[in-house]
């Protein structure tokens, strides 16, 4: 099996199963507990929001552990529109946010709140002055992503963040960094975000474990979920402990080496670029530069037709983003491409393991494919 859709999910290496398996079976008890085993686990828990915070470039206790990147996208977005009630109702956001936060915007709008959702230009890219421009005196939350999921294209959140600053200093900044995260160099030090939503299972951590950063601007945030007070009062529930555990350990697999990683991966990149537009009627779409996203055409050929014949050959890449399940994607939809570009648009993603071998493969199934299809669109 080739397995091309790393921003989809990504396979969890040994030692984060190990260290899972381990909570799981051996040190189970409930952080909360107060016999020894208990106090440990919570000194663990502790230790692993160190090391996940650490990689993110924060405090520890600025960190706070949720379910999923798609929880920490919610939370973020009600916590940002409750903290600035009175300011206003008015977000900004972009057309090609993760489901989370748009389904999240809209929400808010059946709520009394005004959305505007900034379209990219027809390479997916959307500039720091554009958001600046929709920011109003009432704006209560600019949610920006820092990577897109589907283009790979990065977004400036940084010049977003100084903008903010001086244009309407209350407007509070969220950023989904689900696949920014361990993937370009970012510290919450320097981004100047005050919410940066992460997940585990980008970066071969286990599913169902998710980070929020909540910074310092962010003023007695009201708790997500009321209950036993775990999560520094903000999101009550016991700890998920295999999974932080495994969140940690996968953490600290993804940073051992990590600018050597991000080099071979962004080599591999050019690579699969070089190997993909050599074969007729494929072209690169949008202007991503992420190290491990890359979005084609297959001009003229449906793309969930690529991906099941893809498929049938044992080559796993997606048609998309995992989450639209089938539906057109609203990311490529809003790039306005001619409708044979618009249907055939794939999504190649690698991770450290991906050799140059999986992409020959995958090049020579998609070659196949153009040469023993009839284009359709
Ligand atoms: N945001 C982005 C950009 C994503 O790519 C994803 C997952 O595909 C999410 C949020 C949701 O993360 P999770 O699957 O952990 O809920």
């Amino acid at each position: 099996m080739v397995y091309l859709d790393h921003a989809a999910t990504t396979p969890v290496p040994r030692p984060v199963a190990d260290a899972m398996y381990q909570v799981l079976a051996e040190q189970f008890a409930n952080p909360s507990a107060q016999y020894a085993m208990g106090l440990e686990m919570k000194k663990q828990v502790e230790r692993q929001r160190e090391t996940v915070a650490r990689a993110l470039g924060c405090a520890a206790k600025q960190l706070h552990f949720t379910s999923c990147g798609t929880e920490g996208d919610c939370w973020a977005i009600r916590a940002a529109v409750w903290q600035n009630r009175r300011l206003g109702r008015h977000i900004v956001t972009t057309a090609v946010e993760h489901s989370a936060v748009l389904e999240s915007c809209r929400q808010l709008e059946q709520e009394g709140c005004e959305v505007t959702y900034l379209a990219p230009d027809s390479d997916g890219v959307i500039k720091a002055e554009q958001v600046l421009q929709a920011v109003r005196p009432d704006t209560a939350l600019v949610s920006v992503m820092l990577v897109n999921n589907e283009l790979g294209t990065v977004f400036p959140i940084a010049d977003i963040a100084r903008g903010l600053k001086r244009k309407n200093p209350q407007t509070l900044l969220h950023t989904d960094a689900v696949q920014g995260f361990l993937k370009v160099p970012f510290s919450a030090r320097t981004l100047g975000a005050d919410f940066i939503t992460i997940s585990a299972h980008k970066i071969g951590g286990p599913k169902g474990i998710g980070a929020l950063y909540i910074g310092d601007r962010v003023r007695n945030p009201r708790p997500l979920l009321p209950g036993g007070g775990q999560e520094a009062g903000l999101r009550s529930g016991t700890e998920a402990t295999a999974q932080i555990a495994g969140f940690a350990k996968a953490v600290e697999l993804r940073t051992e080496r990590l600018s050597e990683t991000l080099a071979e991966m962004a080599a591999l990149r050019d690579y699969a670029a070089a190997a993909f537009t050599a074969i007729p009627d494929c072209r690169i779409v949008g202007g991503g530069t992420a190290p491990h996203v890359l979005a084609l055409a297959l001009v003229g050929y449906p793309s969930q037709n690529i991906v099941n014949d893809l498929s049938a050959q044992g080559i796993c890449i997606s048609a998309g983003s995992a989450c639209h399940r089938g539906k057109p994607s609203h990311v490529v939809a809003a790039l306005h491409l001619p409708k044979e570009v618009q249907g055939s648009v794939i999504r190649i993603s690698f991770g450290p393991e991906t050799t140059r071998e999986d992409i020959d493969a995958c090049a020579a199934a998609l070659r196949r494919h153009h040469d023993t299809r009839f284009p359709r669109l």
